[in-house]
């Protein structure tokens, strides 16, 4: 324990003093609490659908997060600084410690700002556009113990790179690969299309149910591992998964869940409009030996509309879109496939309540909905909802409706 981060007397769970500045967490309550929030939440934007199953909680709601990311600036007596970048009021917040994140990463930030001081390598300045090192991004496996460190630099030139990357080495073996990303403009936290690997194979792998997952620096993948295991489990045991189900898994990031689908003989085409994630996705499908999975580098809206317009067909269809949720025209052509089941993986529930009123008024049925605590101390809600195609969808639902 730390200054910064202590432990609540009565209860004994963790308490950050940067709270209230930060904003990473939104939620300082016993943990408790915190579930009962979530699941009040759920069943008033959803039970009007179905009957909303308990939220599956984390045993340990601390040190989750795989993804790391800081920015640095100077102090008062010139020293290095790092910190958290708060996108609403668009600055830093000075934190040397989080109880959200992996453990592994704070000793590499700090090794890291001595070695700036030493280097004399400046942290970039928003305001002026000057310096260097725009942020860090530290990713982390807890099943293979691999860790990636990539330097963000507002311009190529990196001073005395290769005593740098030594120097991180020595301080910390678990640094499994070393990746310079060049992002000249752009939004603080973003990465530049360029990137130069400096030490390693330029990205980490992880393990989750039983499928092997490259992971590059830009690609989408999901922030808490233990959770993610317990919320893919979910996903693929509704969708029914079989030998020669076909199935489309749409915003299907690195691929990892029309992977583990292919594992259990399904016939799968992933979607993705983030080149990079796809083509991790190609990559992971080869070394797990997939051979009936294949991938599309596209926006997931168009291709629905694309393979229902010439009449394409799949049994189950999985989807994970962003916050923003499917777009209506997704969600007609969707419907118009006609899968026998869609398993939507929401990670906003409100967008969720919206796409399932198009879907259940385009016939189909939810028969489960399942929240699972993906984000602890956030308010965001991780909810898997399986909805199966009716017969005769209006009366279902009036059924439904009127046993409520
Ligand atoms: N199912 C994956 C990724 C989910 S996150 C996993 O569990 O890891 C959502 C993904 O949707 C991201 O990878 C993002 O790049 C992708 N995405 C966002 N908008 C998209 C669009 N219009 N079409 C296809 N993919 C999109």
């Amino acid at each position: 324990m730390n200054k910064q981060i202590t432990a609540d007397p009565k209860t004994g769970e963790k308490i950050c003093r940067c709270f209230k500045r930060c904003g990473g967490c939104q939620l300082q309550e016993p943990y408790a609490e915190q579930l009962e929030r979530k699941q009040e939440k759920a069943e008033r934007l959803l039970s009007k659908y179905a009957k909303v199953r308990p939220i599956l909680a984390m045993e340990q709601p601390y040190y989750y997060r795989n993804k790391v990311q800081n920015v640095y600036g100077k102090g008062k007596r010139g020293e290095i600084v790092s910190g958290i970048f708060q996108s609403t009021a668009q600055t830093m917040v000075t934190a040397e410690h989080c109880m959200l994140e992996d453990r592994r990463a704070a000793p590499i930030v700090r090794t890291l700002k001595q070695l700036m001081h030493d280097l004399k390598i400046a942290p970039y300045d928003l305001r002026t556009g000057t310096g260097l090192l725009r942020h860090t991004l530290i990713r982390t496996s807890v099943s293979t113990g691999q860790v990636m460190l990539v330097l963000v630099t507002a311009s190529p030139v990196l001073p005395a790179k290769k005593h740098l990357v030594a120097a991180l080495r020595q301080a910390h073996p678990e640094l499994t690969t070393v990746v310079q990303n060049i992002c000249p403009d752009g939004l603080p936290l973003t990465l530049g299309e360029r990137s130069i690997v400096l030490f390693g194979r330029g990205y980490i792998e992880d393990v989750l149910c039983g499928c092997r997952f490259r992971i590059s620096p830009a690609s989408f993948y999901q922030v808490n591992p233990a959770q993610t295991e317990r919320l893919y489990s979910c996903a693929v045991r509704a969708a029914g998964i079989g030998a020669g189900v076909t199935v489309i898994d749409a915003y299907c990031g690195t691929g990892t869940i029309g992977m583990i689908c292919a594992k259990q003989g399904a016939a799968v085409t992933g979607v993705e409009l983030n080149r990079s994630a796809c083509l991790d996705a190609a990559e992971n499908a080869k070394r797990n030996q997939l051979e009936t999975i294949r991938f599309c580098n596209a926006d997931a809206g168009k291709f629905m509309q694309e393979t229902a317009k010439a009449g394409g067909h799949c049994d189950v269809l999985i989807m994970d879109p962003p916050r923003a949720g499917a777009s209506p025209a997704f969600l007609r052509a969707a419907a118009a496939m006609k899968p026998a089941r869609i398993v939507y993986i929401s990670c906003k529930i409100e967008t969720l309540a919206r796409d399932l009123q198009q879907l259940t008024q385009a016939g189909y049925r939810v028969t489960e909905i399942q929240p699972v605590d993906m984000f602890p101390h956030t308010t965001g809600i991780e909810t898997v909802c399986v909805l199966q195609r009716a017969a005769h969808a209006s009366s279902a639902n009036a059924q439904h409706a009127r046993a409520k």
